[in-house]
């Protein structure tokens, strides 16, 4: 199913008021934790992080049954086997579960800060040095944010985050550690075609978006030019047909062992310095907290979760839906940049594996709620969403949310 381009950016775009921000004390961020390499995806983060923890053929790695596919790939790769444990429809992991997956092979557990929102991420901790796992902290919704008085990714014996989930750039990720050095980690460029794509990715989005438009007009021809000289230099050499860019920024969910090595583009690491946190915090609270209070009263449909807690800065705003089948579809055609970050879960992973992940991949809508999102867009989403919910049978019949009963 193709779906036509959202209306609104689904993710950030840049645009001039990206750098100025409030003037407030410091974000906390995985980027603050003591050891950390920039790469190209949160997924060759964890491949990197896999290789630190000398993941061999056959180890055991724990993960949530509620994922992306972009998680498993990596593990596939190292020839790892993955081992899906049960969340609780809270998205906290069932520990019991996991104890009860443990065997003399496991070696990782990852765990999911979903959405933004910490784990238990102290009894994790416990648990893993109590049964002698190594924890791998995914902090791929959650760049930014503390737990317990520490930033989050400082957990983990390794934490990997996505830079593009939280900043508008095309390429992106970080692997970061607490407790063990990575300044042995050797990488290289990506070249500089790929220097040039990510620096003219990121403003042909925000171009694509109308932002930025006296910078738009003025460029105008330097991007016809480039389009123009990329299409010649693509037709005339058969050795670089292959894509630019990792198709981890083109959202597939492949592992790319090529990328392994490569650095993240100069233009992700220097909006990361440059791009004001403290605005980036700001905004992702205020507009979770709008989108929440103007879609409360719908029926068929509830926040995942109940309150914003302190030092939590969503990565979107994740709405729990009784009849997404009808609804998701059409909010896509409208337009509405929806998304599902589980919908796909790994191969066999069924309901006997684990009821909730299956319910909550299906059921969990995910809105966006970040910094780049103007109030005009934000109040065309919140029309749509509420005209399109209120048209769907679910919502006619007035059934009320009950996290797990399935809808016929
Ligand atoms: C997106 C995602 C990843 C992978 O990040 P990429 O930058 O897309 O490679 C890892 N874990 C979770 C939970 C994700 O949602």
């Amino acid at each position: 199913m193709t779906y036509p381009k959202a209306r609104i950016p689904t993710d950030p775009v840049l645009c001039t008021a990206s750098f100025s921000g409030p003037d407030r004390q410091h974000v906390p961020s995985v980027t603050d934790v003591d050891h950390v390499v920039h790469v190209t995806s949160g997924r060759m983060a964890i491949g990197l992080a896999l290789q630190q923890m000398q993941v061999a053929a056959f180890d055991e790695i724990l993960l949530p049954a509620y994922h992306s596919r972009s998680m498993v790939e990596p593990v596939i790769w190292f020839g790892a086997m993955p081992v899906f444990y049960r969340i609780k429809a809270d998205t906290a992991v069932d520990l019991n579960d996991v104890a009860a997956r443990i065997t003399p092979r496991t070696k990782v557990l990852v765990v999911v800060n979903y959405f933004g929102f910490p784990q238990d991420l102290v009894a994790l901790r416990a648990f893993c040095d109590a049964h002698h796992l190594l924890m791998l902290e995914d902090c791929a919704h959650a760049s930014i944010g503390a737990h317990a008085g520490k930033p989050l990714g400082s957990f983990g014996d390794y934490a990997i985050a996505s830079t593009m989930k939280f900043l508008p750039v095309y390429d992106g990720g970080c692997l970061v550690s607490s407790r063990n050095r990575l300044d042995h980690v050797k990488l290289v460029s990506a070249g500089l075609k790929f220097e040039v794509k990510t620096a003219f990715n990121t403003l042909e989005k925000a171009f694509a978006y109308g932002r930025m438009k006296p910078l738009a007009a003025l460029l105008s021809i330097p991007m016809h030019l480039k389009n123009a000289l990329w299409g010649l230099l693509k037709s005339r050499s058969a050795v670089d047909a292959g894509p630019v860019g990792p198709r981890a920024s083109d959202g597939g969910f492949g592992f790319e062992a090529q990328w392994l090595d490569k650095k993240a583009s100069v233009t992700s690491r220097l909006l990361l310095a440059t791009v004001s946190m403290p605005r980036v915090a700001e905004a992702r609270r205020r507009n979770y907290l709008r989108l929440q209070a103007a879609l409360a009263d719908l029926p068929g449909c509830a926040p995942l979760y109940p309150v914003l807690p302190e030092a939590v800065f969503p990565w979107v705003f994740p709405m729990l839906v009784d009849d997404p089948d009808t609804c998701f579809p059409i909010l896509k055609h409208a337009g509405v940049p929806v998304i599902r970050f589980a919908e796909f879960l790994w191969d066999g992973l069924d309901e006997s594996v684990c009821p909730v992940s299956v319910d909550l991949s299906r059921r969990v809508m995910q809105f966006p709620c970040h910094q780049e999102l103007r109030e005009t867009e934000i109040d065309w989403m919140i029309e749509r969403i509420r005209t399109i919910l209120l048209a769907t049978p679910v919502s006619m019949a007035m059934r009320s949310t009950k996290p797990l009963q399935a809808s016929a």
